[in-house]
């Protein structure tokens, strides 16, 4: 006999750092979530889209700005060994969108209003609401020049905290100018900067001529002194661009949505024009930026495509779901069908069909097991009811049911029912 070879102890592979796999009991949660912004975004007549996780480098590159965190530091990118081609994980779900409509010509009829869900990757130290690969809910409107499409964009997603049952999150919104003003602003910033150069870090000096106005964004000590006097941006605001800055506030007021103004709010990418704002949580500590968008009307442009006005938004999916309630609990099945006996197996497997033909959501034991421990499979399934088939049921034609669960998902302790297999569907709709 050939001698049994001893198995080498393997050593199991764990996921990328940073990468988070969904398990079965936290995904009533993404789901509660995705079916939500889902349903209120067609509320508001947004069409999905999608587009590849894959792009050329230099889409971000062009897009984003090269003097960005998220170019500067945080791009998955590499080299396509097969050809040579240099891509990028995107690490944001505007660039790709605004390339596949300039692509397809997708304003040719007129404006569009489209949302998109979608992973994203930034190589970032992991720490709690901060990951490598993330998730995005977001929303883009191609072809309005608003300001009354900003404000419908920041009206809806009132409306999304409201649906979702959060409300701790403050709007924060801003102007960022047009571009003449924009360069006014950064001259009168440098000037304030330079005359503060010794509170100024490495990366604050670094970017004072290549992108100053990220420094207002800067998390050290002796910066946010500085900014504390900076001048600041709205007032470099022409007539035009204040009147549209002023029009989206009149709009959120007459909507009922509660506002700020923060002047230091400048977003982390290039591309952003006129409006820009966030939604922010005290919720854990420090204030943390849930969703945040703005205005891009140069960006389509910039990418090869006529001029198309545009705004939009990107939601951190994880960092949403950390102020949501566990819903686990929430039964996601109706019934569990336990059965012992050739016969009942058969019986089993049809009623489970005929109830699923009915729109009921079934589990059929499988595996085998003495009726207890069927039973035990049952009360974990979460269902609200299991159904009891044995040789005996099969040949009557009838089915034991009891009820294990109420609507809330609460366990009880109920009676078990005889009935007739043909009356099981109206019998746990009524229950
Ligand atoms: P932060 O200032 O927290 O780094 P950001 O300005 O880089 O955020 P955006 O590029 O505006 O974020 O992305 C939109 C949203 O995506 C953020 O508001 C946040 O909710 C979420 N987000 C950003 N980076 C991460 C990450 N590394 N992990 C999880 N969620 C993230
Ligand atoms: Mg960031």
């Amino acid at each position: 006999m050939e001698k049994l070879q001893t198995a080498k102890p393997v050593t199991a592979i764990q996921a990328v750092r940073g990468m988070n796999d969904v398990l079965p009991a936290d995904s009533p949660k993404w789901e509660f979530f995705e079916e939500t912004v889902t349903r209120v975004a067609r509320q508001y007549g947004y069409r999905n889209m999608r587009a590849p996780v894959v792009e050329h480098t230099p889409l971000f590159v062009r897009s984003i700005g090269e003097v960005t965190d998220i170019v500067e530091k945080e791009m998955y990118s590499f080299e396509d060994k097969l050809n040579g081609e240099k891509l990028t994980l995107r690490p944001e779900l505007t660039a790709g969108l605004v390339r596949a409509a300039v692509e397809a010509n997708l304003t040719y009829n007129g404006p569009v209003r489209i949302y998109t869900l979608g992973e994203v990757f930034r190589h970032e130290r992991p720490q709690k609401g901060r990951y490598r690969q993330f998730n995005q809910f977001d929303v883009e409107c191609f072809g309005f020049d608003g300001p009354d499409v900003d404000a419908e964009i920041m009206i809806m997603t009132a409306r999304i905290w409201r649906a979702l049952g959060i409300d701790d999150v403050r709007l924060e919104i801003n102007s960022l100018g047009n571009a003449d003003e924009r360069a006014a602003y950064r001259a009168k910033l440098i000037a304030h900067y330079e005359a503060h150069l010794d509170a100024l870090d490495d990366e604050a000096k670094r970017r004072l001529h290549s992108n100053p106005m990220r420094i207002l964004d800067s998390k050290v000590a002796s910066v946010i002194e500085v900014n504390k006097t900076a001048p600041n941006l709205l007032d470099s605001l022409e007539a035009e661009s204040r009147t549209h800055f002023e029009e989206l506030q009149r709009l959120l007021t007459g909507a009922g949505v509660a506002f700020v103004v923060n002047p230091r709010i400048v977003r982390g990418m290039d591309y952003y024009n006129r409006t820009a704002f966030e939604f922010v949580t005290e919720r854990f500590g420090s204030p943390l930026t849930v969703c945040g968008g703005g205005r891009y009307d140069g960006l389509f442009e910039q990418l090869g495509g006529k001029p198309t006005p545009a705004i939009g938004f990107g939601m951190g999916v994880e960092r949403v779901l950390m102020m949501l309630a566990d819903r686990s609990h929430l039964a996601p099945l109706d019934a569990y069908v336990v059965h012992a006996g050739d016969a009942a197996r058969t019986a089993a497997g049809r009623l489970a069909e005929s109830l699923r033909d009915s729109s009921l959501a079934v589990a059929q034991h499988a595996g085998g097991g003495s009726f207890k421990s069927q039973m035990k499979k049952a009360d974990a399934s979460g269902a609200r009811f299991a159904l009891i088939l044995g040789d005996n049921e099969a040949t009557a034609g009838t089915v034991a049911v009891k009820p294990l669960r109420n609507a809330a998902g609460e366990p009880i302790q109920g009676e078990q029912a005889i009935i007739s297999s043909s009356t099981v569907a109206a019998y746990l709709r009524q229950s």
